[in-house]
Protein backbone atom coordinates (compact mmCIF):
# COMPACT_ATOMS: atom_id res chain seq x y z
CA UNK A 1 0.00 0.00 0.00
CA UNK A 2 1.08 3.67 -0.81
CA UNK A 3 -0.11 6.76 0.36
CA UNK A 4 0.54 9.86 -1.78
CA UNK A 5 0.46 13.33 0.57
CA UNK A 6 -0.74 15.84 -1.60
CA UNK A 7 -3.51 17.85 0.07
CA UNK A 8 -2.87 19.38 3.72
CA UNK A 9 0.98 19.36 4.19
CA UNK A 10 3.98 21.65 4.77
CA UNK A 11 2.20 23.01 6.97
CA UNK A 12 -0.97 23.84 5.35
CA UNK A 13 -4.31 23.39 7.35
CA UNK A 14 -6.87 23.44 4.45
CA UNK A 15 -6.71 21.29 0.98
CA UNK A 16 -6.76 17.92 2.22
CA UNK A 17 -6.11 15.43 -0.13
CA UNK A 18 -4.31 12.00 -0.01
CA UNK A 19 -3.89 9.37 -2.65
CA UNK A 20 -3.67 5.44 -1.58
CA UNK A 21 -2.87 2.83 -4.01
CA UNK A 22 -3.40 -0.49 -3.17
CA UNK A 23 -4.77 -4.05 -4.79
CA UNK A 24 -4.57 -2.13 -8.18
CA UNK A 25 -6.96 0.13 -6.81
CA UNK A 26 -6.48 4.27 -6.54
CA UNK A 27 -8.32 5.62 -3.42
CA UNK A 28 -8.36 9.16 -2.83
CA UNK A 29 -9.04 10.56 0.86
CA UNK A 30 -10.24 13.86 0.66
CA UNK A 31 -10.69 16.28 -2.17
CA UNK A 32 -11.12 19.47 -0.45
CA UNK A 33 -9.67 23.41 -1.74
CA UNK A 34 -6.70 25.64 -0.46
CA UNK A 35 -7.63 28.60 1.15
CA UNK A 36 -5.21 31.44 1.27
CA UNK A 37 -3.89 34.09 -1.02
CA UNK A 38 -5.61 34.00 -4.06
CA UNK A 39 -3.52 34.11 -7.32
CA UNK A 40 -1.34 31.14 -5.30
CA UNK A 41 -4.64 29.06 -3.83
CA UNK A 42 -5.98 29.65 -7.63
CA UNK A 43 -3.25 27.87 -8.69
CA UNK A 44 -3.09 25.08 -5.75
CA UNK A 45 -6.71 24.02 -6.58
CA UNK A 46 -6.18 24.02 -10.33
CA UNK A 47 -3.70 21.83 -11.07
CA UNK A 48 -4.06 18.25 -9.85
CA UNK A 49 -1.02 16.10 -9.26
CA UNK A 50 -2.34 12.85 -10.54
CA UNK A 51 -4.85 11.81 -13.54
CA UNK A 52 -8.33 12.30 -12.40
CA UNK A 53 -9.41 9.44 -14.74
CA UNK A 54 -7.28 6.80 -12.78
CA UNK A 55 -9.05 7.26 -9.28
CA UNK A 56 -11.47 4.51 -8.71
CA UNK A 57 -13.05 6.13 -5.55
CA UNK A 58 -13.23 9.03 -3.46
CA UNK A 59 -13.77 8.74 0.33
CA UNK A 60 -15.18 11.87 1.93
CA UNK A 61 -15.14 12.44 5.32
CA UNK A 62 -17.32 15.55 5.57
CA UNK A 63 -18.67 18.69 3.76
CA UNK A 64 -16.67 21.20 4.75
CA UNK A 65 -15.23 22.74 1.71
CA UNK A 66 -11.36 22.60 2.46
CA UNK A 67 -12.23 18.47 2.55
CA UNK A 68 -14.76 18.24 -0.47
CA UNK A 69 -14.53 21.56 -2.30
CA UNK A 70 -11.96 20.48 -5.22
CA UNK A 71 -14.26 17.46 -6.06
CA UNK A 72 -16.35 19.53 -8.97
CA UNK A 73 -12.58 20.12 -10.31
CA UNK A 74 -12.16 16.26 -10.40
CA UNK A 75 -15.40 15.46 -11.95
CA UNK A 76 -14.27 18.59 -14.67
CA UNK A 77 -11.25 16.84 -15.18
CA UNK A 78 -12.40 13.34 -16.22
CA UNK A 79 -13.02 12.13 -12.54
CA UNK A 80 -16.10 8.76 -12.96
CA UNK A 81 -15.71 6.98 -9.80
CA UNK A 82 -17.47 6.62 -6.65
CA UNK A 83 -17.67 8.84 -3.86
CA UNK A 84 -18.64 7.30 -0.42
CA UNK A 85 -20.09 9.92 1.84
CA UNK A 86 -22.36 9.81 4.65
CA UNK A 87 -25.90 10.45 3.95
CA UNK A 88 -25.42 13.86 5.47
CA UNK A 89 -22.61 14.85 3.99
CA UNK A 90 -23.70 13.91 0.85
CA UNK A 91 -26.39 16.21 0.93
CA UNK A 92 -24.96 19.09 2.55
CA UNK A 93 -22.52 18.61 -0.31
CA UNK A 94 -25.19 19.23 -2.62
CA UNK A 95 -25.44 23.08 -1.22
CA UNK A 96 -22.03 23.55 -0.45
CA UNK A 97 -20.91 22.83 -3.64
CA UNK A 98 -22.86 24.62 -5.22
CA UNK A 99 -22.71 27.33 -3.45
CA UNK A 100 -18.38 27.06 -4.00
CA UNK A 101 -18.86 26.84 -7.97
CA UNK A 102 -20.99 30.30 -7.41
CA UNK A 103 -17.99 31.79 -5.41
CA UNK A 104 -15.60 30.62 -7.96
CA UNK A 105 -17.48 31.83 -11.22
CA UNK A 106 -17.91 35.40 -9.50
CA UNK A 107 -14.20 35.64 -8.03
CA UNK A 108 -12.82 34.95 -11.35
CA UNK A 109 -15.56 37.56 -13.35
CA UNK A 110 -13.58 39.78 -10.66
CA UNK A 111 -10.44 39.08 -11.33
CA UNK A 112 -11.27 38.83 -15.87
CA UNK A 113 -12.24 42.43 -15.65
CA UNK A 114 -9.68 43.17 -14.54
CA UNK A 115 -7.41 41.03 -16.64
CA UNK A 116 -9.38 42.62 -19.56
CA UNK A 117 -8.70 46.16 -19.21
CA UNK A 118 -4.44 44.74 -18.89
CA UNK A 119 -5.42 43.20 -22.21
CA UNK A 120 -4.70 40.06 -20.44
CA UNK A 121 -6.19 36.35 -21.08
CA UNK A 122 -9.21 35.67 -19.05
CA UNK A 123 -9.18 32.71 -16.44
CA UNK A 124 -11.56 29.90 -16.42
CA UNK A 125 -12.94 29.14 -13.04
CA UNK A 126 -11.64 26.61 -11.11
CA UNK A 127 -15.31 24.84 -11.77
CA UNK A 128 -18.98 25.83 -12.58
CA UNK A 129 -22.38 24.88 -11.29
CA UNK A 130 -22.69 22.72 -14.02
CA UNK A 131 -19.58 20.97 -12.90
CA UNK A 132 -20.44 20.89 -9.28
CA UNK A 133 -24.22 19.54 -10.09
CA UNK A 134 -22.56 16.75 -12.06
CA UNK A 135 -20.07 15.87 -8.97
CA UNK A 136 -23.78 14.83 -7.39
CA UNK A 137 -24.29 11.91 -9.51
CA UNK A 138 -21.11 10.49 -8.07
CA UNK A 139 -22.41 10.08 -4.30
CA UNK A 140 -23.14 6.77 -2.95
CA UNK A 141 -23.93 7.21 0.65
CA UNK A 142 -23.01 5.15 3.56
CA UNK A 143 -23.59 4.95 6.84
CA UNK A 144 -21.57 5.14 10.32
CA UNK A 145 -20.37 2.00 11.77
CA UNK A 146 -21.52 -0.20 8.93
CA UNK A 147 -18.44 -2.08 7.49
CA UNK A 148 -18.62 -1.77 3.50
CA UNK A 149 -16.35 -3.71 1.14
CA UNK A 150 -15.46 -1.22 -1.77
CA UNK A 151 -12.97 -3.79 -3.76
CA UNK A 152 -11.91 -6.60 -3.28
CA UNK A 153 -9.53 -6.86 0.07
CA UNK A 154 -10.04 -3.09 0.64
CA UNK A 155 -12.82 -2.14 3.05
CA UNK A 156 -14.37 0.74 4.75
CA UNK A 157 -16.23 1.99 7.75
CA UNK A 158 -17.17 5.21 8.85
CA UNK A 159 -17.74 6.09 12.73
CA UNK A 160 -19.16 9.49 13.60
CA UNK A 161 -16.28 12.24 13.91
CA UNK A 162 -18.56 14.82 16.01
CA UNK A 163 -17.23 17.93 13.75
CA UNK A 164 -19.91 18.89 11.64
CA UNK A 165 -22.93 17.21 10.74
CA UNK A 166 -22.29 14.08 9.02
CA UNK A 167 -18.65 14.12 9.58
CA UNK A 168 -17.00 11.24 9.84
CA UNK A 169 -12.92 9.23 10.85
CA UNK A 170 -12.20 6.30 8.39
CA UNK A 171 -10.65 3.21 8.91
CA UNK A 172 -9.62 1.03 5.64
CA UNK A 173 -9.14 -2.59 6.59
CA UNK A 174 -6.36 -4.09 3.48
CA UNK A 175 -5.30 -7.58 2.86
CA UNK A 176 -3.09 -7.14 0.91
CA UNK A 177 -1.55 -10.58 -0.61
CA UNK A 178 -2.42 -12.72 2.24
CA UNK A 179 -1.28 -9.54 4.97
CA UNK A 180 -3.79 -7.43 6.96
CA UNK A 181 -3.46 -4.05 8.05
CA UNK A 182 -5.55 -0.86 8.96
CA UNK A 183 -5.26 2.52 8.10
CA UNK A 184 -6.65 5.02 10.09
CA UNK A 185 -7.74 8.35 9.30
CA UNK A 186 -9.29 10.85 11.56
CA UNK A 187 -10.39 13.50 8.50
CA UNK A 188 -11.31 16.44 11.16
CA UNK A 189 -11.53 15.58 14.62
CA UNK A 190 -14.39 16.88 17.22
CA UNK A 191 -14.84 17.28 20.97
CA UNK A 192 -16.84 15.93 23.25
CA UNK A 193 -20.08 18.22 24.15
CA UNK A 194 -20.38 19.71 21.02
CA UNK A 195 -23.73 21.35 20.84
CA UNK A 196 -26.67 19.50 18.59
CA UNK A 197 -23.91 16.70 17.64
CA UNK A 198 -22.89 13.63 19.13
CA UNK A 199 -19.23 12.75 20.43
CA UNK A 200 -16.46 11.46 18.42
CA UNK A 201 -16.28 7.79 18.75
CA UNK A 202 -13.12 6.33 19.38
CA UNK A 203 -11.58 4.28 16.65
CA UNK A 204 -10.48 0.73 18.12
CA UNK A 205 -7.41 -0.40 16.53
CA UNK A 206 -5.59 0.34 13.85
CA UNK A 207 -1.50 -0.10 12.49
CA UNK A 208 -1.42 3.67 10.82
CA UNK A 209 -2.72 6.69 11.19
CA UNK A 210 -3.19 9.94 9.49
CA UNK A 211 -4.61 12.73 11.88
CA UNK A 212 -5.45 16.36 11.71
CA UNK A 213 -3.08 18.48 13.96
CA UNK A 214 -4.76 21.79 13.86
CA UNK A 215 -4.87 22.35 17.75
CA UNK A 216 -1.67 19.78 18.13
CA UNK A 217 0.08 22.26 20.27
CA UNK A 218 -3.77 24.06 21.80
CA UNK A 219 -5.84 23.55 24.58
CA UNK A 220 -9.15 25.02 24.04
CA UNK A 221 -11.96 26.86 26.35
CA UNK A 222 -14.27 24.77 27.42
CA UNK A 223 -17.26 24.84 25.58
CA UNK A 224 -19.47 24.80 28.69
CA UNK A 225 -17.74 28.33 29.20
CA UNK A 226 -19.44 29.24 26.01
CA UNK A 227 -22.85 30.56 27.20
CA UNK A 228 -21.28 32.64 29.66
CA UNK A 229 -19.15 34.59 27.40
CA UNK A 230 -21.47 34.78 24.30
CA UNK A 231 -23.98 36.17 27.22
CA UNK A 232 -21.14 38.94 28.04
CA UNK A 233 -20.50 39.91 24.47
CA UNK A 234 -23.93 39.96 23.74
CA UNK A 235 -24.80 42.40 26.67
CA UNK A 236 -21.84 44.55 25.80
CA UNK A 237 -23.14 45.15 22.70
CA UNK A 238 -26.09 46.38 23.75
CA UNK A 239 -24.89 48.60 26.53
CA UNK A 240 -23.03 50.30 23.64
CA UNK A 241 -25.72 50.64 21.07
CA UNK A 242 -23.94 48.74 18.40
CA UNK A 243 -23.99 45.89 16.10
CA UNK A 244 -22.38 42.67 17.05
CA UNK A 245 -21.00 40.72 13.54
CA UNK A 246 -20.45 37.01 13.56
CA UNK A 247 -18.51 35.87 10.51
CA UNK A 248 -19.11 32.08 10.64
CA UNK A 249 -19.26 29.69 8.31
CA UNK A 250 -22.87 28.35 7.07
CA UNK A 251 -22.12 25.01 7.68
CA UNK A 252 -22.22 23.79 11.51
CA UNK A 253 -20.46 27.27 13.48
CA UNK A 254 -23.79 28.98 12.21
CA UNK A 255 -26.21 26.60 13.50
CA UNK A 256 -23.95 26.27 16.89
CA UNK A 257 -23.85 30.08 17.36
CA UNK A 258 -27.59 30.44 16.91
CA UNK A 259 -28.36 27.32 19.24
CA UNK A 260 -26.39 28.73 21.83
CA UNK A 261 -28.64 32.36 21.29
CA UNK A 262 -31.42 30.43 21.54
CA UNK A 263 -30.68 28.93 24.87
CA UNK A 264 -30.13 32.40 26.01
CA UNK A 265 -32.66 34.25 24.66
CA UNK A 266 -34.76 31.48 26.20
CA UNK A 267 -33.45 32.09 29.64
CA UNK A 268 -34.10 36.12 29.41
CA UNK A 269 -31.02 36.28 30.05
CA UNK A 270 -29.99 38.80 27.65
CA UNK A 271 -31.92 41.39 25.76
CA UNK A 272 -34.09 40.30 22.90
CA UNK A 273 -31.81 41.92 19.96
CA UNK A 274 -33.00 41.13 16.51
CA UNK A 275 -30.73 38.03 14.91
CA UNK A 276 -30.05 37.78 11.01
CA UNK A 277 -28.33 35.36 9.54
CA UNK A 278 -27.24 36.73 6.29
CA UNK A 279 -26.28 33.78 4.46
CA UNK A 280 -28.36 32.34 1.59
CA UNK A 281 -26.25 29.19 2.05
CA UNK A 282 -26.66 28.65 5.75
CA UNK A 283 -30.73 29.25 5.25
CA UNK A 284 -30.36 25.62 3.07
CA UNK A 285 -28.10 24.27 5.45
CA UNK A 286 -30.38 24.47 8.08
CA UNK A 287 -33.01 22.64 6.00
CA UNK A 288 -30.51 19.76 5.82
CA UNK A 289 -29.57 19.79 9.83
CA UNK A 290 -33.33 19.19 10.33
CA UNK A 291 -33.62 16.50 7.96
CA UNK A 292 -31.05 14.62 9.73
CA UNK A 293 -31.95 14.20 13.47
CA UNK A 294 -30.09 10.49 13.42
CA UNK A 295 -27.06 12.84 14.11
CA UNK A 296 -28.09 14.72 16.73
CA UNK A 297 -26.77 14.16 20.46
CA UNK A 298 -29.75 13.28 23.14
CA UNK A 299 -30.18 17.17 24.06
CA UNK A 300 -31.40 18.15 20.48
CA UNK A 301 -32.90 15.15 19.56
CA UNK A 302 -35.10 15.71 22.91
CA UNK A 303 -35.50 19.50 21.78
CA UNK A 304 -36.30 18.99 18.23
CA UNK A 305 -38.50 15.66 18.39
CA UNK A 306 -39.98 15.18 21.24
CA UNK A 307 -40.57 18.80 22.09
CA UNK A 308 -41.47 20.22 19.11
CA UNK A 309 -38.66 23.02 19.45
CA UNK A 310 -36.97 24.05 16.65
CA UNK A 311 -33.49 25.35 17.59
CA UNK A 312 -32.49 26.48 14.45
CA UNK A 313 -35.46 29.55 14.14
CA UNK A 314 -36.59 30.68 17.08
CA UNK A 315 -38.74 33.82 17.05
CA UNK A 316 -36.32 37.02 17.04
CA UNK A 317 -34.03 35.42 14.48
CA UNK A 318 -34.67 36.09 10.44
CA UNK A 319 -32.85 34.39 7.66
CA UNK A 320 -32.27 37.03 4.89
CA UNK A 321 -32.07 35.31 1.73
CA UNK A 322 -32.20 38.23 -1.03
CA UNK A 323 -29.55 40.90 -1.92
CA UNK A 324 -31.88 43.35 -0.86
CA UNK A 325 -32.72 42.05 2.27
CA UNK A 326 -29.14 42.26 3.37
CA UNK A 327 -28.27 45.99 1.84
CA UNK A 328 -31.02 46.87 4.36
CA UNK A 329 -29.18 45.55 7.29
CA UNK A 330 -26.71 48.23 6.40
CA UNK A 331 -29.33 51.12 7.91
CA UNK A 332 -30.95 49.04 10.61
CA UNK A 333 -30.66 51.33 13.53
CA UNK A 334 -29.84 49.70 16.90
CA UNK A 335 -28.54 46.45 18.44
CA UNK A 336 -28.38 43.52 16.79
CA UNK A 337 -26.65 40.42 16.16
CA UNK A 338 -25.68 39.98 12.45
CA UNK A 339 -24.41 36.19 11.32
CA UNK A 340 -22.98 35.87 7.98
CA UNK A 341 -20.68 34.29 5.93
CA UNK A 342 -17.95 32.71 4.90
CA UNK A 343 -15.98 32.33 7.81
CA UNK A 344 -12.01 33.69 7.34
CA UNK A 345 -13.93 36.73 5.56
CA UNK A 346 -12.59 35.69 2.05
CA UNK A 347 -15.77 36.40 0.14
CA UNK A 348 -19.43 36.77 0.46
CA UNK A 349 -21.77 38.95 2.04
CA UNK A 350 -19.68 39.20 5.30
CA UNK A 351 -17.07 41.43 3.51
CA UNK A 352 -20.25 43.95 3.18
CA UNK A 353 -21.18 44.18 7.01
CA UNK A 354 -17.30 44.66 7.72
CA UNK A 355 -16.88 46.95 5.74
CA UNK A 356 -20.12 49.06 6.87
CA UNK A 357 -19.37 47.93 10.90
CA UNK A 358 -15.41 47.98 11.12
CA UNK A 359 -14.46 51.54 11.54
CA UNK A 360 -17.41 52.31 14.50
CA UNK A 361 -15.83 51.63 18.30
CA UNK A 362 -19.51 50.31 19.37
CA UNK A 363 -19.74 47.23 16.85
CA UNK A 364 -18.05 44.28 17.88
CA UNK A 365 -16.63 41.71 16.03
CA UNK A 366 -17.04 38.24 17.36
CA UNK A 367 -14.54 35.80 15.97
CA UNK A 368 -15.90 32.06 16.45
CA UNK A 369 -13.66 29.93 14.06
CA UNK A 370 -10.70 28.54 12.62
CA UNK A 371 -8.77 31.80 10.47
CA UNK A 372 -6.35 30.57 8.04
CA UNK A 373 -2.39 32.55 7.46
CA UNK A 374 -3.14 35.28 4.78
CA UNK A 375 -6.88 35.86 5.29
CA UNK A 376 -8.75 38.53 6.30
CA UNK A 377 -10.22 36.58 9.25
CA UNK A 378 -6.77 35.81 10.58
CA UNK A 379 -5.74 39.93 9.96
CA UNK A 380 -8.72 40.89 12.23
CA UNK A 381 -7.99 38.33 14.70
CA UNK A 382 -4.03 39.73 14.68
CA UNK A 383 -6.06 43.36 15.52
CA UNK A 384 -4.36 44.80 12.32
CA UNK A 385 -4.63 48.68 13.00
CA UNK A 386 -5.76 48.93 8.63
CA UNK A 387 -7.40 45.94 7.18
CA UNK A 388 -8.35 46.24 3.19
CA UNK A 389 -11.69 45.46 1.91
CA UNK A 390 -12.48 44.92 -1.66
CA UNK A 391 -9.09 46.31 -1.80
CA UNK A 392 -9.71 49.56 0.11
CA UNK A 393 -8.05 50.55 3.31
CA UNK A 394 -10.26 50.66 6.83
CA UNK A 395 -9.46 51.38 10.28
CA UNK A 396 -10.40 48.72 12.73
CA UNK A 397 -11.92 50.32 14.83
CA UNK A 398 -14.50 47.85 16.23
CA UNK A 399 -14.16 45.83 19.22
CA UNK A 400 -12.71 42.10 18.55
CA UNK A 401 -13.63 39.65 20.36
CA UNK A 402 -12.41 36.12 19.68
CA UNK A 403 -14.17 32.97 21.64
CA UNK A 404 -12.18 29.50 20.25
CA UNK A 405 -14.78 27.81 22.50
CA UNK A 406 -16.89 26.98 19.62
CA UNK A 407 -13.98 25.30 18.10
CA UNK A 408 -15.41 22.35 16.37
CA UNK A 409 -11.57 20.66 16.76
CA UNK A 410 -10.07 18.32 18.87
CA UNK A 411 -7.45 19.95 20.62
CA UNK A 412 -3.93 18.90 22.23
CA UNK A 413 -5.66 17.07 25.07
CA UNK A 414 -8.59 15.29 22.92
CA UNK A 415 -6.25 14.31 19.90
CA UNK A 416 -3.52 12.85 22.20
CA UNK A 417 -6.21 10.81 24.47
CA UNK A 418 -8.09 9.85 20.84
CA UNK A 419 -4.60 8.55 19.61
CA UNK A 420 -3.79 6.65 23.08
CA UNK A 421 -6.86 4.63 22.97
CA UNK A 422 -6.16 3.18 19.46
CA UNK A 423 -4.67 -0.01 19.78
CA UNK A 424 -1.96 -1.94 17.80
CA UNK A 425 -0.49 1.84 16.21
CA UNK A 426 3.06 1.60 14.56
CA UNK A 427 3.03 4.47 12.48
CA UNK A 428 1.95 8.17 12.75
CA UNK A 429 1.16 10.82 10.23
CA UNK A 430 0.51 14.32 11.15
CA UNK A 431 -1.40 16.57 8.83
CA UNK A 432 -3.86 19.22 8.41
CA UNK A 433 -2.33 21.62 10.71
CA UNK A 434 0.44 24.43 11.16
CA UNK A 435 4.31 23.45 11.64
CA UNK A 436 3.74 25.44 14.97
CA UNK A 437 1.82 23.19 16.40
CA UNK A 438 2.69 20.14 14.41
CA UNK A 439 6.07 20.14 16.33
CA UNK A 440 5.14 20.03 20.00
CA UNK A 441 2.41 17.82 18.57
CA UNK A 442 5.44 15.35 17.85
CA UNK A 443 7.18 15.98 20.99
CA UNK A 444 4.01 15.11 23.25
CA UNK A 445 3.37 12.17 21.12
CA UNK A 446 6.94 11.05 21.39
CA UNK A 447 6.67 11.78 25.36
CA UNK A 448 3.83 9.27 25.20
CA UNK A 449 5.68 6.42 24.32
CA UNK A 450 4.66 6.79 20.38
CA UNK A 451 7.72 6.76 18.64
CA UNK A 452 6.86 6.76 14.67
CA UNK A 453 5.67 10.01 13.97
CA UNK A 454 6.25 12.17 10.97
CA UNK A 455 5.30 15.16 9.16
CA UNK A 456 5.05 14.96 5.64
CA UNK A 457 5.51 17.57 3.32
CA UNK A 458 3.47 18.19 -0.10
CA UNK A 459 4.61 15.27 -2.37
CA UNK A 460 5.87 12.89 0.26
CA UNK A 461 5.05 9.20 -0.84
CA UNK A 462 5.35 6.21 1.70
CA UNK A 463 5.66 2.55 1.41
CA UNK A 464 3.02 0.77 4.28
ZN1 LIG B 1 -13.80 20.39 8.84
ZN1 LIG C 1 -10.51 20.65 7.73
Amino acid sequence: MRVHFIGANSGNVTGSRYLIEVNGKKLLLDCGIYHGKRKETYEKNKNIPFDPKDIDYLILTHAHIDHSGNIPNLVHNGFRGKIFSTFATRDLCYHMLRDSAYIQEREIEYVNKKRAKNDQNPFEPLYTLEDAEQSLLFFMSINYDTPFEIAPGITMTFRDAGHILGSATLTLDIEEDGVKKTLAYTGDLGRKGLPILKDPVQIEKADFLITESTYGDRFHESIYNTEPELEKVVKDVCAKGGKLIIPAFSLERTQEVIYFLHVLWNSNKVPKIPIFVDSPLAGNVTEVFKQHPECFDNDTREEFINNAVNPFGFNDLKYTKSVEESKALNTFKGPCVIISAAGMCEHGRILHHLKNNVEDHKNTILVVGYMAKDTLGRKIVEKQEVIKIFGEPYRLKADVKVMDNFSGHADKADLLDFIDHIKDLKKIYLVHGELEQQEPFKEALNANGKEDVSIPEFGDVVEL
